[in-house]
């Protein structure tokens, strides 16, 4: 039978790895379920709920991972917690894989298998695991809630016998999976919508939302998306023409939020200083983009700066913020992943090695990298790469570092679309 184990998140974390529903649905597919004490408390899930599903409840972070097959969590644990799991055993969450290099590879060197749930491959198999979609579609909503609360003024438009209340404008740069929902949920606040990216695929959703999209619509914006679907680095000509288009826009606007994001590039300075300073006082810049530097000159990530009287939030974990629905969704994501790799008949742990998944976001296995963009960016000598994730041996010891701990092997395998770089979303 396997066993799960879910420990508390650190205080900076709302969030938790696992639902009473999930629990409970884990439980029906035959697996042992331990939680640790007041671990969902502040998603609102109580001890008593998690027992209704069938779990134990377990006094600590140890207790509650230490016989476990699998640890779900949402944050990169501590190495204190690595190193009371078994070894072989699955750690499985958001373990922000592109920061923090020495204290990724001690992870790795306990021996657990690390799987990277911001890894996983944007297939249309895997859309039911993909946490980046589930967390940002509820940092796009929590933006464009938190502007509206600290606007000094309504959304709508309202006409009252006492006069006219205008509607506001809100402007979304960068149409992802945030940028739609920021889309969707001012719209439905009653503002004047206008969103732009570099991608022309996004100009289609914008106009089916109710929005009107505004680009500088050339030759280079018609080759704007990789095969991925994601944004490439713009040239220096387009940042300028759209630089021009934005500055002349962003005038007239009450809130902006920003979210636009490059793979494995800091975020790309949309708005300048002095496109800020040509805001109408009072109004609100969301910075979703924050934690990757943000998309203006003024953004302080963690913080709201303020500018000429406009404000600029570059706060962090927007989908800590509603922990409820964010830990829901998250969990779900989780047991989708997970589910295939239980074998039917014996209830065992069974992770198939030859699926793209389970290769796309395993990071460490066997005490080795195995993932090679994170080998190279630990500066790793290669062996295998561990093939793909297939075949890792023990940290073979290749050159060692200064404080003496050698460096896990990595070679050139298939690697999964470019990183997010330690986004958290
Ligand atoms: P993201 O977080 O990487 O970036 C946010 C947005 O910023 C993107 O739309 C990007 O084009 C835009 N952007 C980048 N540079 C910009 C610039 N200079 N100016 C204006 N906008 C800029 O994006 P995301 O939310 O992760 O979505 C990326 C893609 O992945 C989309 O095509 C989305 O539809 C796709 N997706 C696929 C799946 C799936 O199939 N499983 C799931 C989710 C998203």
């Amino acid at each position: 039978m396997i066993s799960i184990g879910v420990p508390a998140e650190g205080k900076d974390e709302p969030r938790i790895g696992l639902s009473p529903e999930t629990a409970k649905k884990l439980v029906k597919a035959g697996a042992k379920v331990t939680v640790q004490a007041g671990a969902g408390l502040r998603s609102h899930f109580s001890d008593q709920d998690y027992k209704d599903a069938g779990a134990e409840i377990a006094k600590s972070d140890t207790d509650a991972v230490s016989g476990a097959d699998v640890v779900f969590t949402v944050r990169r644990p501590p190495l204190t917690l690595a190193k009371a799991m078994k070894k072989g055993a699955a750690l499985i969450g958001m373990l922000d894989p592109f920061s923090d290099a020495d204290e990724l590879d001690a992870l790795a060197k306990t021996g657990v298998t690390l799987f990277s749930m911001e890894l996983m491959p944007r297939i249309t198999r895997a859309q039911s695991m993909d946490v980046l979609s589930s967390q940002s579609n509820l940092a796009g909503y929590k933006a464009v809630v938190d502007a509206a609360a600290a606007f000094e003024r309504a959304l709508p438009m309202m006409m009252t016998a006492a006069g006219t209340v205008p509607a506001a404008r809100v402007f979304i740069m960068g149409v992802g999976v945030a940028g739609l929902q920021a889309i969707a949920t001012a719209r439905r606040l009653g503002a004047i919508v206008t969103a732009t990216d570099v991608r022309p695929a996004v100009k289609e959703q914008v106009a089916s939302l109710g929005a009107k999209f505004i680009a500088v619509e050339d030759e280079e914006f018609k080759q704007a998306e990789t095969a991925g679907g994601y944004a490439k680095e713009m040239s220096d000509a387009y940042k300028k023409k759209q630089a021009e288009l934005v500055a002349e826009h962003v005038k007239n606007q009450d809130i902006v939020i920003t979210t636009a994001l490059i793979p494995g590039r800091p975020a790309p300075k949309l708005i300048s200083k002095a496109m800020i300073e040509s805001m109408k006082p009072g109004s609100i810049i969301v910075d979703l983009a924050a934690e990757r530097g943000g998309n203006t000159e003024v953004t302080k990530p963690g913080e709201i700066a303020a500018h000429k009287g406009v404000r600029i939030f570059g706060l962090l974990n927007l989908p800590g913020q509603v922990p409820v629905n964010a830990s829901s969704l998250y969990a779900k994501n989780l047991v989708s992943f997970l589910e295939p790799f239980i074998d039917k008949e014996t209830k065992e742990l069974a992770i198939n090695w030859d699926d793209e998944l389970a290769k796309g976001t395993a990071i460490a296995r066997d005490g080795a990298i195995v993932n090679e963009m994170i080998a190279e960016r630990l500066g790793a000598k290669s062996t295998k790469a561990a093939r793909a994730t297939g075949t890792a041996t023990k940290s073979a010891p290749a050159k060692p570092k200064a404080n003496g701990r050698a460096k896990a092997p990595a070679k050139k395998s298939g690697t999964p679309r470019q990183p997010k770089g330690g986004k958290s979303t």
